[in-house]
């Protein structure tokens, strides 16, 4: 008897030829952010499993697991050599013996079903030889302390008696790759977390603005890229980091300074969408949620979006998630802590008295008229200003 872990993959959107490439995804990537652990990955059409675990690592095996997208079931278990039904009554005795329960329920999945026992039967015979085998134990259909669930492959049987879940989602990387417009703030983290459970490749794009934020928010904004990626184990992400104080103390003197946001917002998206052709993403990502703050207003989203060319897509993961949720989401992968440090990201220094909920293109192109000086520093800032961070 070995034991393994077995990990289960979503079947819903398994069809056809996707399911050959999300498996081979999902194995190259369970093999590099388990690189560490010196284990034997085995793929399978229905399945994965997991052999040679030292005990000692398995905690810490199983943590990683649960973050990697494309995983629904994560399960330890043991992997008993002949199907026969005897051999495995007498296996699963050995197993439960020392395991404190009054009341267990069996259940059988029968993969391979030339085998000869259905499953009902299977179980309740199951359930014979462990009544037979360990004393004052009751079968009980429901509210049992144990359940034993067994499936019977076509040689093997396996036995568990708990899952956890996994991340769900599509493996990093079968569904193309998006640069993420990442602050140090809440919500583009976990923007960039749902992009990746979607099966996006991601690249982070920051702006700073030093002096006026200090070297910490770039700090924090490096740590969560990488409490995102599990410190790369989840993908291979780059960081771009785009210096825009020169445009920013500009944008500070334009006579409407409602409009200050939404100028600079416009920069960010002109700037990520030449990163986008640059480095061939297919689409950009933001944090943005509607309505959470002025510059998110859909009046907003549409007098900043307008400066993309037609085809270029923006995605935002959180445009229908309220505030709670997504902090309940920044718990799950672990950057809330670091989100909630006070080092500023630019934004949140720039923020004018009475920034517009209900920005139009017209205004917005008619104010940039004034700023070919700003025109001429953003054409310096994709030559000089951005640096990348592997
Ligand atoms: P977040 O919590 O992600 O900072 P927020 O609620 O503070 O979001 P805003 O500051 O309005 O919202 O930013 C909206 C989105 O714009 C962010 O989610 C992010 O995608 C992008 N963004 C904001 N500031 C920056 C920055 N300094 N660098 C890169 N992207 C940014
Ligand atoms: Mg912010």
């Amino acid at each position: 008897m070995k034991k393994l872990i077995y990990l289960k993959y979503g079947e819903l959107t398994l069809k056809g030829k996707n399911r050959v490439n999300f498996i081979d995804c999902l194995y190259r990537n369970t093999i590099k952010a388990l690189s560490q652990y010196n284990l034997n990955i085995v793929k399978h059409f229905d399945c994965m499993t997991i052999y040679e675990i030292n005990d000692k690592n398995i905690e810490s095996i199983v943590t990683i697991l649960k973050r990697i997208p494309g995983i629904f079931k994560i399960i330890i278990a043991y992997e008993i050599n002949n199907n026969n039904l005897s051999n495995v009554g007498n296996f699963v005795v050995d197993l439960i013996k020392e395991k404190n329960f009054n009341s267990f329920k069996v259940e059988t999945k029968r993969h391979d079903k030339s085998y000869p026992i259905n499953s009902m039967d299977f179980s309740k015979q199951i359930g014979g030889i462990i009544l037979k085998n360990i004393e004052n134990k009751q079968v009980k259909m429901n509210n049992f302390d144990l359940l034993i669930t067994i499936e019977i492959k076509e040689k093997s049987a396996i036995c568990y008696f708990e899952s956890i879940n996994g991340f769900g989602g599509f493996p990093v990387g079968i569904s193309g790759k998006t640069l993420v417009l990442i602050s140090g703030g809440i919500d583009s983290p976990v923007a960039a977390s749902l992009l990746m459970k979607k099966g996006m490749h991601i690249d982070f794009l920051t702006f700073i603005t030093p002096p006026h934020t200090s070297d910490k928010a770039l700090e924090k904004v490096k740590l969560l890229t990488k409490k995102i990626t599990l410190n790369c184990l989840l993908d291979q992400s780059k960081l771009f980091v785009c210096n825009i104080t020169h445009i920013q103390n500009e944008l500070a003197h334009m006579k409407d300074s409602s409009y200050q946001i939404t100028l600079m917002r416009r920069y960010f998206f002109r700037i990520a969408e030449y990163l986008m052709n640059k480095y061939k993403y297919d689409a950009i990502a933001t944090g943005e949620s509607l309505g959470q703050v002025a510059s998110q207003t859909i009046q907003s989203m549409q007098t900043i979006e307008s400066v993309l060319k037609p085809g270029t897509i923006v995605l935002r993961p959180l445009l229908s998630y309220d505030k709670l949720e997504i902090i309940k989401l920044s718990k799950e992968i672990d950057t809330y802590e670091i989100s909630i440090q006070p080092y500023s990201d630019c934004c949140s220094l720039f923020v004018p008295k009475q920034p517009t909920t209900k920005p139009t293109i017209g205004k917005a192109l008619e104010l940039e008229k004034d700023l070919e000086l700003v025109n001429d520093l953003y054409q310096r800032t994709l030559k000089k200003y951005i640096k990348i961070i592997d």
